[in-house]
């Protein structure tokens, strides 16, 4: 797919300009005689927070630094309002073209801001970053890394200000954007349906740049807690398990330790005091509809960063810089294991390791017992607005149990592949985004399939993102069967083969069912009459089937 090239080109013209050794001495010079630009929050005195277009003057201005030429300033796509998608590549050198390939053996990395778009402090600390590196700071990272950032992914969402968006939040005081995108979607919910312009530009770059590493910046309410952000890897079960035990014993535990040693800040894991009889700390959700879950089945890393809403608007800007920082160095410090591990995941869905199976059935796994910091909160009415919750300075710790993962009881081995006799072009076009590699039989055959008898189909009365949500129980069997010329074939031995089976299983607790893909397949043509079978087949063999591109 190329269709991101002339978007690149209408978009944005790179700011990078390739440097004259005369302009290479004079840097020094330049660098004086040249003020580095500030962003609205701290022109302001973080009482307000950029707008998509001050971001977008933010980092074109930035081209008058001494080393910008490690920043190249790109659009992954257009907003239902027109606004560009913005993307910031920072390399030392700058690879050619964002792409994985270009990248060489340094690692890839992709953060993302703003997805709610009245979480504003990582659209602020990226580009405190962003100015950095045009400055010339953190080497040591440049040497090791290539970053891709998402300063203002919600840039609808963000530039509908209100002091009436997010009113317990402490700042800034001139309000914030509001949650979903100009469509109403929450763009936090959608990475298995991928009905926003937002999701599908991001998509596109993280199928060609693949970034080992994705961090998504978000800001937090909830629980009194005493951090200053707390943080998730991917959550889902069906991940691969070294990486995942990767990133949870070595990985976030040292950025925890890095951010508050070097800065001060304390982290932990993502959560929220549970209502039960004994308190416990508990994470959220599994399901990849949540960017940074749906990762992880990408067999990469990712990063969830939630700064504390309660905090300072300057403070939460500084902690999630932080984060963000010791992220990068953590990443760069583990480069060749995060790229080993990351490449071994991949080895064994390409194979179809028998490690890599279909898990459902998911619940909060049992935790252990731990320190968990409590923290006091006060409240500050803002006249007319409502009541805004401010930290106190004051924690304790408690011990009680943290629940920080999920599991699952049932699973499946994949199949050899997924067939689907007639696909729809909303189905075939949902693949194409994820990036799922797909073939077509070239002549009709017939063969043995399993297929997945329904015996209960559950909608969700209340609608959701503007679905009502499909949850299917039944049989699998075997049936001999004739494939048409043209069925859509998904072979489950791809390196996305953890994402194919989560959005096609039948008993996927979050895949193109859920999301009614198949609704019209799933009701009987005439009320009454037995349900159709579910309209994806198991193949356990493609031995014989002969294949005709895509
Ligand atoms: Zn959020």
């Amino acid at each position: 797919m190329n269709s991101h090239l002339p978007m690149q080109r209408q978009a944005h013209r790179p700011i990078s300009l390739p440097l004259t050794l005369a302009l290479l001495l004079a840097a020094p010079v330049y660098a004086q005689a040249q003020e580095a630009p500030r962003t609205a929050a701290e022109v302001s005195g973080f009482e307000r927070t950029s707008t998509h277009a001050e971001v977008v003057a933010f980092v074109r201005a930035l081209s008058g630094l001494p080393h910008a030429d490690r920043l190249r300033v790109e659009s992954a796509g257009t907003t239902n309002e027109g606004r560009d998608l913005l993307t910031v590549t920072v390399g030392a050198p700058l690879p050619r073209e964002t792409r994985a390939a270009e990248a060489g053996t340094r690692l890839r990395i992709l953060i993302n801001a703003n997805i709610h778009g009245g979480e504003v402090e990582g659209k602020e600390a990226v580009q405190q970053v962003l100015r950095e590196f045009a400055l010339g700071e953190h080497e040591d990272l440049l040497a090791g890394a290539v970053v891709v950032f998402v300063p203002v992914y919600n840039a609808d969402g963000n530039d509908d200000l209100s002091r009436r968006n997010r009113v317990s939040q402490n700042g800034p005081e001139e309000g914030v954007g509001k949650r979903p995108n100009a469509q109403g979607l929450d763009l936090n919910r959608d990475f298995v349906k991928v009905e926003s312009p937002e999701c599908q530009g991001l998509l596109a770059l993280v199928n060609r740049w693949d970034p080992h590493i994705f961090m998504d910046l978000h800001t937090t309410n909830g629980s009194s807690h005493g951090y200053h952000l707390t943080y998730s890897p991917s959550l889902a079960t069906n991940v691969d398990a070294d990486l995942d035990g990767f990133v949870r014993t070595t990985f976030l535990p040292e950025v925890r330790a890095a951010t508050f040693t070097n800065h001060g800040f304390r982290t932990f894991d993502y959560g929220n005091f549970s209502r039960g009889e004994e308190k416990s700390w508990e994470t959220y959700d599994h399901r990849p509809r949540f960017g940074t879950n749906y990762m992880g089945l990408r067999n990469r890393l990712s990063v969830l960063s939630e700064a504390y809403s309660y905090v300072s608007f300057e403070k939460r800007v500084a902690v999630t810089r932080a984060f963000v920082l010791e992220n990068l160095r953590a990443a760069v410090g583990h480069a060749e294991e995060i790229r080993r591990l990351c490449a071994q995941a991949d080895r064994r869905a390409l194979e179809r390791d028998s490690s890599v199976r279909f898990a459902w059935d998911t619940q909060l796994a049992d935790g252990h017992v731990q320190d968990v910091l409590v923290g006091t909160l006060s409240s500050v009415e803002i006249e007319g607005i409502g009541t805004r919750r401010v930290v106190e300075s004051g924690f304790h710790a408690e011990p009680m149990v943290v629940r920080d993962g999920f599991t699952s009881t049932k699973s499946v081995a994949l199949p050899a592949a997924w067939v689907l006799p007639d696909p729809s072009a909303a189905v075939t076009a949902a693949l194409a985004h994820h990036g799922i590699e797909v073939t077509r039989l070239a002549t009709a055959a017939e063969v043995e399939v399993r297929t997945f008898v329904i015996a209960e189909l559950e909608r969700a009365e209340r609608p959701f993102q503007g679905h009502h949500e499909v949850r299917l129980t039944g049989e699998w069997t075997s049936v001999q069967r004739t494939l048409p010329a043209g069925a859509l074939v998904i072979p489950a031995n791809q390196r996305l083969g953890r994402v194919a089976a989560q959005l096609l299983e039948p008993e996927s607790e979050d895949s193109l069912a859920t999301w009614n893909f198949f609704d019209e397949r799933l009701e009987p043509a005439v009320p009454g009459e037995p349900r159709p079978v579910y309209p994806v087949l198991r193949l356990e063999s493609v031995e014989g089937l002969v294949m005709g591109g895509d």
